[in-house]
């Protein structure tokens, strides 16, 4: 802990650190990002993996730390100075660990004009002494005190200190030029790009570093846009490393905080019993897809599944047990999704649902004569009963027969363009079904959402429309179904 900082800062760490880990098997056992964590503020965090890494060394031996010089370097961590002063002070070992303050007093003891090479090897003459000899850790640690507190670098206390009378330097009224200091060449200055994601609850994104390199394994702000957004410059950080100095310009963006909403697509997981929807409204479902492909006992699917022997038409439409189905959504605040349902399961759920139906990702058949598109007579009910189409954005929906290379945002732009001119801007959404094979040539991922968002204002709709579009129509309705709750 002592190495590049002074005691005094230390002693609270160390403090905590004792009370955290009192036992070295504690500090072995505990997770290299809490010791890190718990090092917060002292820089230098290799030292604490070393640490962490040295405890776990000794923990392995029993417990007990090895009681000679060469032993001790072999653990992680452990370098010739740390060896000697742990020896010196720990195992009486007739050892000289030589820290800066040792090597000041040396330089002035005997006034040497020596590089700082030097000076290690003139401080063992003053070890020599049988006293110290006797005594080695006092004596380490007697020199470490006397450096630090009174033969100090600038301006040395000499009538306070024992050693004046043996004094070259003080002699000769040079102590505060010793020891000479080596001309350093300049740091070198590096720059960088931060950026600073915020939610608006004021929390920041962090990304953990490398677990080697500069500031290894710590918490960072990212060097690359976390996502695309508008970046506004917040400024710039100075920091001063031992090698090199640094600027990181700081960009900045505030975003709302993204909400999960627990949904269920195919009501196939309902089975045959109403009491699964209860369970299934406790645990924060807010929308389910009364079918996907494939009729189930709720109705009739849109896509028959000829594996599992579906005719064309199970019901004709809704079951009688849809029909219960619907009808308990509505009393649980569960929003009801007609896609991926027949024509005919679509129409009857509208004319049954107390609360406006909800397309999570279909697309307009005018357009793109899909089976899972819904007609100009299904987007009229789905319009006039207040409800609300997600277009989807998988290329084959879009465009017929067409691949994810051939569509780009502006198709889906068409599909939202068809459905606003239809029934209005407060019937459209959009459902990306990215986990269901939804994706664009420029809208591949939700970082890419912008792209249609340019598009929707190139054709000219407004920030408000923009807002319905991408999420405000679909919280009307959530707000509705909660209101319409039995
Ligand atoms: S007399 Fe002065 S220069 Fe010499 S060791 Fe003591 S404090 Fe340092």
């Amino acid at each position: 802990m002592l190495q590049q900082t002074v005691v005094a800062t230390v002693i609270p760490y160390f403090c905590k650190f004792l009370m955290a880990y009192p036992r070295i098997q504690d500090l072995a056992a505990a997770n290299v990002e809490d010791v890190c964590g718990l090092w917060a503020g002292l820089g230098y965090y290799a030292r604490a993996r070393n640490l962490h890494k040295c405890a776990q060394a000794v923990a392995a031996r029993g417990g007990v730390f090895p009681a000679s010089v060469e032993a001790l370097m072999e653990l992680p961590g452990i370098g010739p100075y740390t060896a000697r002063a742990v020896g010196a002070i720990a195992f009486g070992l007739p050892v000289l660990p030589v820290d800066g303050n040792i090597e000041r007093v040396t330089a002035r003891i005997f006034a040497l004009a020596a590089p700082k090479a030097a000076l290690g090897a003139r401080a063992a003459d003053l070890f020599h002494d049988p006293a110290a000899h006797a005594a080695p850790g006092d004596y380490a640690q007697a020199l470490f005190d006397l450096g630090a507190t009174v033969c100090t670098p600038k301006s040395p206390d000499c009538p306070a200190c024992p050693w004046r009378p043996h004094c070259a330097a003080h002699a000769q009224g040079i102590a505060a030029s010793l020891p000479q200091k080596s001309r350093k060449p300049g740091k070198p200055h590096r720059t960088g790009t931060v950026y600073a994601l915020l939610d608006d609850s004021g929390d920041v994104l962090l990304l953990r570093r490398p677990p080697h390199g500069l500031l290894g394994g710590m918490l960072a702000l990212p060097e690359s846009p976390p996502a695309a957004a508008a970046w506004s410059d917040a400024g710039t950080v100075d920091h001063i490393f031992t090698h090199f100095t640094l600027t990181l310009s700081v960009q900045a963006y505030a975003a709302r905080r993204p909400g999960i909403i627990p949904v269920i697509e195919n009501g196939y997981a309902v089975g045959t019993d109403l009491a699964n929807l209860t369970d299934f409204a406790a645990h924060g479902v807010r929308y389910i897809t009364l079918t996907h492909n494939g009729h189930n006992a709720i109705g009739d699917a849109a896509i028959p599944l000829p594996h599992y022997d579906d005719p064309p038409s199970l019901y004709g439409g809704l079951s009688d047990f849809g029909q219960d189905v619907v009808a308990r959504m509505n009393d649980l605040g569960i929003l009801v999704d007609i896609s991926h349902t027949a024509k005919t399961t679509m129409l009857q759920a509208v004319a049954r649902s107390r609360v406006p139906v909800f397309a999570s990702h279909s697309c307009v058949r005018a357009l793109c004569d899909h089976k899972r598109n819904l007609d100009d007579e299904q987007l009229d009910a789905l319009g006039a009963a207040g409800g609300v189409i997600h277009i989807t954005i998988v290329s084959n929906f879009l465009r017929p027969r067409a691949r994810t290379a051939d569509v780009s945002v502006a198709d889906i732009a068409d599909h939202i363009d068809y459905v606003v001119n239809r029934i209005g801007i407060d019937h459209v959404g959009i459902g990306t079904d990215f986990d269901g094979g939804g994706e664009v040539r420029d809208f591949r991922n939700i970082a890419q959402a912008p792209n249609l968002t340019a598009e929707l204002v190139r054709r000219g709709y407004s920030h408000d429309h923009i807002a319905k579009i991408w999420g405000g129509n679909f919280l009307r309705l959530l707000r509705a179904a909660e209101a319409a709750k039995a």
